[in-house]
């Protein structure tokens, strides 16, 4: 599994600088799952969200899942 958290403030809460944006990608042979999460430490607003090559549901927004869809970024990993 590999990780690329930065540090994007912006908190829709309380405004806080310190709010993080966070992609996780794991990849195995049958499964691929791309994860996102926003998280603000000074108030604790959280919002997650998760595309798995194995959801019908997702099949259509999984070719775009290395974009935050809270804030548009690009994982760069
Ligand atoms: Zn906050
Ligand atoms: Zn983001």
């Amino acid at each position: 599994m590999s990780r690329d958290r930065q540090t994007i403030g912006g908190c829709p809460k309380c405004k806080s600088a310190t709010m993080t944006c966070t992609y996780n990608h794991f990849q195995n042979d049958e499964l691929e799952i791309h994860s996102w999460e926003h998280k603000c430490p000074d108030c604790g607003h959280r919002e997650t969200s998760a595309l798995r090559s194995d959801e019908e549901d997702d099949a259509e927004d999984f070719p775009h899942g290395d974009k935050c869809p809270y804030c548009g970024r690009i994982a760069s990993m």
